[in-house]
């Protein structure tokens, strides 16, 4: 027999013969006879009703059934039927079905750490006061969430969040591979620790020692090297980010893309634009439920963009930022406040949480950064930015060996330490440039989530390498 799916039930499934597995997500006896259980399968809940009668259920079958704890995972059968009330809900089913049998599949051990029904209420409910007026705040913490991870991936909640994930990076692939991009995989061990040294975990390599991949940077240009032309990868990186912030992971999935340049590096800023214009309507046409789900519990402003993206120069973000009595020098890299706040008064006067910052200082850019060829204290380089937020870090690349390892010299690295690299590039190569983004970093504040961490499922930071 068919297992059917809750989500495709809705009041036209009345009257048909059902078998469905799922987890108790509630259960609710009502005397001896009568049992009220929630099952949930993935984000949908439906009503089940276990209630005595002659033919098919008994009243040990009622007690036994009401004694299965909650996130027990059943197989039932029986019968749907219309609900006396119709039920407007994203996550309620407007069915329900009436049990005959029911059977244990998979039971629970001990005591669960919180319950489902806690960790998934919404924000309205944290607004609930109890007779004293107090409020009443029975949500889960983040920490008991991250430490119970399984259980708090099961919640409707976090079950949309990863649906959108997987979202963002096929809608990333998809939109790639029309444009002419080949997937590669580049290795996550190294034998230097090339880009910036601060932020590099060392790991042993049998008598020798290698380091985890900060990005795939290199290894993404020497593909161009290698005439590949439009190439991405989607890996992990690894950064030692020795400190706890809402937006930094020691390990995160990048994004990356790199591609050859004909005749400016508008083309690779208008490739990514477009990406991104792709990714956000693709998200708000597949995952409305998910982010109608999600926003029951972490409420924002819908995600606004605009028809053509704003570019915001360098030079125009410090002057936003001094005309609301920030100070800053001209070249100096902004702090994420900074950035919020940019992001805040770029909202307000052009209403967009979705722009573009473009022409770095060229001082605060890693080596292979193009310096601007109209004013060298700038570089042709950009972030794109979510909610005042960077996403994406990308610029058009230096193909030019001598000057390569001018710069390289400038930044203070031994050329020697890079010889691989480097030789790719006398040995030729077209211009190019890409960028590369955080995965975690686009969900969170797409879904304005405010920590990494539920964007990721597993997250790994200087506290934290378990679950
Ligand atoms: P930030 O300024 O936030 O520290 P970054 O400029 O150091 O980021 P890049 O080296 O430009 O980061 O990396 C490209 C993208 O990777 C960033 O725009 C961001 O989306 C993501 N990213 C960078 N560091 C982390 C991290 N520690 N955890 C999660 N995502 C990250
Ligand atoms: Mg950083
Ligand atoms: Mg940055
Ligand atoms: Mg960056």
């Amino acid at each position: 027999n068919p297992r059917a799916s809750i989500a495709s039930l809705s009041e036209s499934s009345a009257g048909q013969h059902l078998f469905i597995r799922a987890r108790i997500h509630t259960s609710r006896a009502q005397g001896n006879k009568m049992l009220f259980l929630a099952l949930r399968q993935r984000l949908s809940t439906i009503q089940a009703v276990l209630v005595v009668n002659p033919n098919t259920v008994s009243k040990q079958m009622v007690k036994w059934a009401a004694s299965l704890p909650a996130e027990s995972i059943v197989l039932v059968e029986g019968t749907a039927q219309q609900p006396a009330v119709p039920v407007e809900s994203t996550t309620i089913s407007n069915c329900e079905i009436i049990l005959q049998k029911i059977h244990l599949i998979s039971g629970i051990e001990g005591r669960l750490p919180f319950t489902l029904e806690d960790a998934a209420r919404t924000a309205e409910e944290y607004e609930e006061r109890d007779a004293e007026g107090n409020k009443v705040y029975n949500s889960v913490g983040l920490e008991t969430r991250l430490n119970n991870r399984v259980l708090d991936l099961r919640t409707p909640i976090s079950q949309a969040v990863f649906s959108v994930q997987s979202g963002v990076t096929s809608l990333f692939r998809s939109y790639l591979e029309s444009q002419g991009f080949l997937e590669i995989h580049t290795p996550k061990l190294q034998g230097a620790a090339t880009e910036s040294g601060a932020s590099v975990f060392k790991v042993s390599y049998f008598k020798g020692t290698a380091f985890l991949a900060q990005s795939p940077q290199l290894a993404k240009q020497m593909a161009i090297a290698a005439d590949f032309e439009r190439v991405f990868e989607i890996g992990p990186v690894f950064r030692a980010e020795n400190s706890l912030t809402h937006r930094h992971l020691t390990e995160f999935t990048g994004l990356d893309l790199e591609m050859t340049i004909e005749e400016s590096y508008e083309e690779v800023v208008g490739l990514l634009d477009s990406l991104f214009l792709h990714i956000f309507s693709g998200l708000n046409e597949k995952f409305a439920k998910e982010i109608a789900v999600i926003g029951k519990q972490f409420p924002a402003e819908p995600f606004l963009w605009l028809e053509k993206t704003l570019r915001l120069k360098w030079g125009d973000a410090i002057a936003l930022l001094r005309e609301s009595g920030i100070e800053i020098g001209d070249f100096e890299d902004l702090s994420t406040e900074q950035e919020r706040t940019l992001g805040a008064l770029v909202r307000e006067k052009y209403k967009t949480d979705y722009y573009i910052l473009d022409k770095f200082p060229l001082a605060i850019r890693p080596f292979y950064t193009m310096p601007d060829g109209a004013d060298s204290r700038y570089s042709n380089s950009y972030d794109f930015m979510m909610r005042g937020e960077e996403i994406l870090s990308g610029a058009q690349r230096v193909h030019d060996a001598v000057f390569l390892e001018q710069r390289m010299r400038e930044h203070g690295i031994d050329p020697a330490s890079m010889k691989g690299y480097l030789d790719a590039f006398k040995m030729g190569v077209a211009p190019h440039g890409g960028g590369g983004i955080g995965l975690e970093r686009v969900v969170m504040l797409f879904l304005k989530l405010n920590n990494i961490r539920r964007a990721t499922m597993f997250p790994r930071d200087p506290k934290r390498l378990e679950p």
